[in-house]
């Protein structure tokens, strides 16, 4: 059976004739399990978080985006799972296509599963089923332990929360102050222009 977060879902928001994203499909996942998060300036200017699991990229939208402060709660929505090489996405969905806008790999890297049931690594999806889990990240921007926890099942709410620990840091506000993608160098205004240069 299908559900509003599987990939079937995000092959029919798009029409692989317009957009330069990756068509959806189920894909092998790597030994080391992948994140990313994308800022991508839509209507509303956002960050989509992946992460890698069962071959897929699970997906949530963060309207504010990552903290560092172990303070902050983020919302993050859940969105349908897409494909594994949607992780290092980079370019401008065109406009009145479903996500229209630029989108940018604003963090990347690898993530460890750390969430733990009795004294055991309960597995990532099942925790994702459960409404729990902890991952720590080695990325480019972010590092460390976070959190997600689901608030709202109804609505796809979980919340993003940076665990204390040597990267947690309160005087960073990585979304605001390093705007650069994670793979390019680019910014979202450079990423556009070179998107419009090729077209
Ligand atoms: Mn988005």
């Amino acid at each position: 059976m299908s559900n509003k977060y599987d990939i079937a879902t995000y092959n029919q928001k798009r029409d692989f004739s317009k957009t330069a994203e990756p068509r959806g499909s189920h894909g092998k996942s790597t030994e080391l399990l992948r994140f990313s998060f994308q800022m991508h300036d839509a209507s509303q200017l956002h960050f989509d978080f992946r992460l890698e699991a069962d071959g897929v990229l699970k997906s949530w939208a963060v309207p504010k985006g990552p903290s560092t402060d172990k303070r902050q709660k983020r919302l993050a929505v859940r969105t349908e799972d897409h494909p594994l090489n949607y992780i290092n996405f980079e370019g401008v969905i065109p406009e009145g296509s479903y996500g229209g806008g630029t989108v940018l790999v604003w963090d990347i890297g690898t993530y460890e599963n750390i969430t733990e049931k009795e004294g055991k690594i309960r597995d990532i999806n099942e925790s994702i089923e459960k409404g729990h889990f902890l991952i720590m990240l080695n990325g480019k921007k972010l590092n460390g332990t976070y959190a997600m926890t689901r608030i709202d099942d109804e609505k796809g709410h979980w919340l993003l929360v940076k665990m204390d620990d040597e990267h947690a840091d309160a005087r960073r506000n990585p979304v605001k102050t390093e705007l650069t993608s994670a793979i390019s160098g680019k910014t979202l205004d450079e990423i556009k222009r070179d998107a419009e240069k090729q077209a």
